[in-house]
């Protein structure tokens, strides 16, 4: 049974809805549920040149602070009725993880939770947002020389993200594990994946981080399953990872994305 959204995003997002914070909470609490994360996309390292055209995959430095006191100030205006963490959604990038490491001493303590995620991958002498788009996608491929070198790279950087030393902040739960699958109806696995999770469900139980089962790609037409879809349940429940629904909402009425097909997670929990 979910009642609990560990993966919300807010009108802070540049490329999402324009939503109140207020909305999404009065939303979710007509669906019943009893609480959520806020996980906005962390302002990206400035050292970092966001790849996509219009450069906006992530929440502006400028706007963090407002972020933070406008979800402090919800939570404690709900907090008899609706549990509301503050969070932020924070990318891995290879090769940026000093910076990262920084930015989450300085904003850890004002943090209830995180989300580490993968959306960049490096190819040998740039960055891409794998997840962009179909076309971004196909890029990868062309470059990396496969769909099946495109997972390895995706995964290797999870694994990556996993071992990085991101200081004692390091979220603790792991963002939309096959993200590579979001356009896999147009660029399908020929190969079998599932086992190279295995290395990072080992990892992650090591360090006893939780995994975000992300509704998200359910409503995505090239995609129409869960990150990570229902077939992945059996090898997580081996591996005992704690499990967090995220609807990876960017507008109110996407609250609940997949929820039903992801109740395999969370049978017995
Ligand atoms: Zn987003
Ligand atoms: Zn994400």
């Amino acid at each position: 049974m979910i009642t609990y959204d560990g993966h919300v995003h807010t009108p802070f997002c540049p490329h999402g809805s324009s939503d109140s914070l207020e909305s999404y909470v009065e939303a979710a609490i007509q669906l019943g549920y009893k609480g959520m994360t806020f996980a906005e996309h962390a302002p990206l390292p400035a050292t970092f040149c966001d790849p996509v055209p219009a450069q906006d995959s992530a929440m502006t430095f400028s706007k963090l602070n407002h972020y933070l006191e406008e979800v402090k100030l919800l939570k404690e205006q709900y907090q008899r009725h609706f549990t509301i963490r503050i969070g932020l959604e924070v990318d891995y990038i290879e090769g940026f993880e000093e910076e990262t490491r920084s930015f989450l001493n300085e904003v850890g303590p004002f943090l209830d939770d995180a989300i580490l995620s993968v959306h960049f991958i490096r190819l040998a002498d740039r960055y891409i947002c794998m997840d962009y788009s179909p076309e971004s996608f196909k890029e990868c491929v062309l470059e990396l020389g496969s769909v099946e070198a495109v997972y390895d790279c995706y995964f290797e950087t999870v694994l990556k993200s996993i071992h990085a030393n991101l200081g004692f902040h390091k979220p603790e739960r792991i963002g939309h594990v096959t993200l590579v699958r979001k356009f896999q109806k147009q660029f399908p696995a020929t190969f079998p994946y599932i086992n190279k999770l295995k290395p990072i469900f080992a990892e992650m139980k090591k360090r006893n981080l939780s995994l975000d089962i992300n509704g998200a790609g359910v409503k995505k037409p090239l995609c129409e399953e869960s990150y990570p879809p229902v077939e992945i349940e059996k090898l997580v429940s081996e591996y005992q990872i704690h499990c967090i629904y995220g609807s990876d909402a960017h507008a109110a009425s996407q609250l609940a994305s997949g929820a039903a097909i992801v109740q395999p997670f969370f049978r017995s929990k």
